[in-house]
C-alpha cells in the first residue's frame, strides 16, 4: 500500500518513480491482511488531519473506481463507568479539533439505533463517516494510475553510497541510481534501514483476522462495532464478519510468512474469554454454538514506532526518506501520510510543519484500543 502511494504522489510531484517489491505480486504482505478499516475517532489532532486527507481522496475515487468503500461508521462501546466516562471526555475533545460530527449515545439510544447491543451498555460514541473499503483494490488502482514502474520480484539487498549519501539501491536484479530512496517496506522497513546505517526504533508485533464467511446473524448494514473496554471488534464482511483484536503482545522479528495461532480465534469466539466478541453483542454467543459456524485467520504484523505515529520523510542520511511505522493505520494513512512524505522531499512540507518527521522526538505511547 504505502509503497503505491508513495509512487503515486512522487510521480504528481515531477519524481520520476520505480518502486521495487521482491515480491511476485504488489500487495501482498502485510496489507492484504488489513480488515481496510479508516475512521477520525482518533485520540490527537494531527492524526485526525492525516486520515481526514485520504478519507476525501478515497470519497473521490470511489466515484470513478470501486473500492468496495462503505460508509457504515464506527461504534465504540462502553459496558463501564469508567469507560464510559473516557468516551464521553473523548468526544469533547474531538469536537475541539473540529471533529463535530461524532454522537456521544447512552446505552437506551445506542440499543434503540443498534438492537444487537447487550443490555448493560453504558454508552458509545459513533461517526457514521467512518467506515471501510478493500486494501487491495485501493493499492492497486494507486500504482495503476501512479504512472510509475514496477519491478515485482526484485528485492533491495544493499544501498549505494558516495560518502554519506545515498545514491540508489543495490537489488537481486541489478543496481538502481536514484536521487531519493523511500524506504516503505511494511514490517522489513527496519532491517533494510539498518545497511544504511539507520535505526528506526520499529518494532514489529503479530497481528490477526479472523474471517467468518458465512454470518445469517450480523446485520449487513451494521458498523464497526468495537468493545471500548477490550478492543475486540467486529464489522459485516461479504455475508459474514471480520473480527480482530489488538491487545499489547511481545514484539517479533518482522516476517515474510507470519503464521498464525488458533487460539486467537477461541479468545474471540469463546463467550468465555475475557475479551469474548458476545461481551457486548450477545448474538456472538449464539455463533459458538452453531454448527454452522467455520473461519479462517490470516496474519500480518504491525510496524509500531515508539509513539505508534508513521515516519513520514527524509532521514538524516542524506538521499534516504522514509515512509513506514503506520501500526494499524496503514490503509486510512496511506494517502494523507505519503502526500505529506514526498512534499517533506520536495521541500514543499518544511520539518518544522511535519509533525511525523522520522528525526522528531518521541515519547513512547501505550497502545491505541485499536
Ligand atoms: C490484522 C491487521 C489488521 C489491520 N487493519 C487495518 C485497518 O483496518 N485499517 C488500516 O488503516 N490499517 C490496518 N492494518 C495496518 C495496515 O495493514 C498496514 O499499516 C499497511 O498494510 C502497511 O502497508 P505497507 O505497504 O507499509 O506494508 P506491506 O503491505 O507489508 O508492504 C511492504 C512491502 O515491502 C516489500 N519489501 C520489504 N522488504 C523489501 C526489500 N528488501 N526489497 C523489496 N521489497 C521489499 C514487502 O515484500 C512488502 O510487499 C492492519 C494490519 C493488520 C496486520
Amino acid at each position: 500500500m504505502i509503497g503505491c502511494a508513495t509512487a503515486y504522489f512522487a510521480e504528481r510531484a515531477g519524481l520520476r518513480t520505480v518502486v521495487v517489491e521482491k515480491r511476485p505480486a504488489l500487495a501482498t504482505l502485510t496489507t492484504p491482511v488489513a480488515t481496510g478499516a479508516f475512521r477520525l475517532q482518533f485520540d490527537n489532532a494531527e492524526e485526525v488531519e492525516l486520515v481526514r486527507e485520504s478519507i476525501a481522496f478515497f470519497d473521490e475515487l470511489q466515484t470513478g473506481v470501486d473500492l468496495g468503500l462503505k460508509h457504515q461508521g464506527y461504534l465504540f462501546v462502553s459496558r463501564t463507568a469508567a469507560g464510559a466516562r473516557t468516551q464521553g471526555e473523548l468526544v469533547d475533545a474531538q469536537r475541539q479539533w473540529g471533529l463535530t460530527d461524532v454522537e456521544l449515545l447512552d446505552g437506551t439510544e445506542a440499543r434503540r439505533r443498534f438492537p444487537y447491543l447487550a443490555g448493560d451498555v453504558i454508552n458509545a460514541r459513533f461517526r457514521q463517516g467512518d467506515g471501510w473499503l478493500e486494501p487491495r483494490r485501493l493499492a492497486l488502482e494507486l500504482a495503476r494510475s501512479s504512472g510509475a514502474t514496477f519491478q515485482t520480484g526484485v528485492g533491495v539487498t544493499d544501498f549505494i553510497r558516495e560518502g554519506d549519501r545515498v545514491r540508489g539501491v543495490s537489488t537481486t536484479a541489478g543496481p538502481i541510481e536514484s536521487g531519493t530512496v523511500v524506504i516503505a517496506a511494511g514490517p522489513l522497513s527496519g532491517p533494510i534501514a539498518t545497511r544504511a546505517g539507520l535505526d528506526l526504533r520499529l518494532a514489529t508485533v503479530r497481528r490477526h483476522k479472523l474471517i467468518i464467511p458465512d454470518l445469517p446473524q450480523v446485520p449487513r448494514d451494521a458498523p464497526m462495532t468495537i468493545d471500548f473496554e477490550t478492543g475486540a471488534h467486529w464489522r459485516p464482511a461479504g455475508s459474514g464478519a471480520h473480527a480482530l483484536w489488538t491487545a499489547p503482545a511481545p514484539a517479533e522479528p518482522p516476517l515474510d510468512d507470519v503464521p498464525t495461532s488458533s487460539s486467537f480465534a477461541f479468545g474471540l469466539l469463546d463467550p468465555r474469554s475475557d475479551h469474548a466478541l458476545a461481551r457486548i453483542v450477545p448474538f456472538w454467543k449464539e455463533v459458538w454454538t452453531s454448527s454452522r459456524l467455520q473461519w479462517w485467520l490470516q496474519a500480518g504484523q504491525y510496524t509500531y514506532t515508539p509513539d505508534r505515529r508513521p515516519l513520514l520523510g527524509p532521514t538524516v542520511v542524506p538521499g534516504l526518506a522514509v515512509n513506514t511505522g503506520y501500526s494499524g493505520h496503514g490503509i486510512m494513512g496511506s494517502i494523507g501520510g505519503s502526500r505529506r512524505a514526498v512534499d517533506a522531499i520536495t521541500g514543499a512540507l518544511s520539518p518544522g510543519a511535519n509533525p511525523f518527521r522520522p528525526d522528531r522526538p518521541m515519547e513512547a505511547r501505550s497502545f491505541d484500543v485499536l
